[in-house]
């Protein structure tokens, strides 16, 4: 391991950015996961959309990553076949799932339906709640964000800080084309339900089809005036 004076880790951030951030993404990762986080560094990964791109990545560098995965619960089943066929094709040995707590679930979601009475504390039990626990353990993690997919993210780093950990973006600066050619030129399996219309995917119950000219993720919490599930606020 690399010896980096402990500081800050908005300082720390900042400095991995500035010399690591233009380095191409399974550099970034490899560096990262190798050199400054061995053992502590984490890919977290919602099976959606566009997430073999990233999957994909960590698998030629690091195939036994830790890959967390949220159980909601209120996933769709197409994801949760796609999640197994992925984990074969690509030969990822470290696949976590994070589950809710049964008794907050029990207390505050006895009936499944909290999603629509308050997505934002069922996203705190079946989301938020869960990879906080499990990201005690690490360092640092990575994320598949990218600065085109809304507003709130145009100016996302490459490397950032994220309350207590470092979270990596490796390919936030990647176009939508970006991914779709990598996908092509890797011949990787798309999730089954971006041929209905779904460019962004979460719990089935939050996932809708965006209109013609809406952004990606229009369609997720489109009735609830919700834009993020909360797992990348500062924790
Ligand atoms: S996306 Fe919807 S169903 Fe999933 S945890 Fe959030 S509010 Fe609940």
């Amino acid at each position: 391991m690399l010896d980096i004076p402990q500081r800050s880790v908005e300082a720390r951030a900042a400095d991995l950015d500035a010399r690591y951030g233009d380095l191409a993404p399974a550099e970034l990762i490899g560096t990262m996961a190798y050199h400054f986080f061995p053992d502590r560094l984490a890919l977290v990964s919602s099976f959606g959309a566009d997430s073999i791109t990233m999957l994909s990545i960590v698998a030629e560098v690091v195939p036994d990553l830790p890959v967390l995965f949220l159980q909601t619960g209120k996933h769709f089943d197409e994801t949760l076949r796609y999640r197994d066929e992925v984990v074969k094709r690509l030969g990822l040995t470290n696949v976590v799932d994070l589950y809710p707590e049964p008794l907050a679930l029990a207390q505050d979601d006895p009936d499944g339906m909290l999603h629509k009475r308050d997505p934002d504390a069922c996203c705190a039990i079946r989301k938020v709640h869960p990879l906080n626990r499990a990201l005690k353990p690490y360092d640092a993690w990575i994320t598949g964000r990218r600065r085109h997919q809304t507003f709130a993210r145009r100016q996302l780093p490459i490397v950032e800080a994220d309350g207590t950990h470092i979270k990596l973006n490796p390919i936030a600066t990647w176009s939508q084309d970006d991914v779709d050619q990598y996908i092509d030129e890797h011949d990787l399996p798309r999730h089954p339900l971006v041929a209905e219309g779904y460019p962004s995917i979460g719990c089935a119950p939050c996932t809708a089809r965006p209109a013609a000219g809406e952004d990606a993720r229009a369609g997720r919490w489109s009735e609830a005036g919700k834009t993020e599930c909360g797992i990348h606020w500062m924790r």
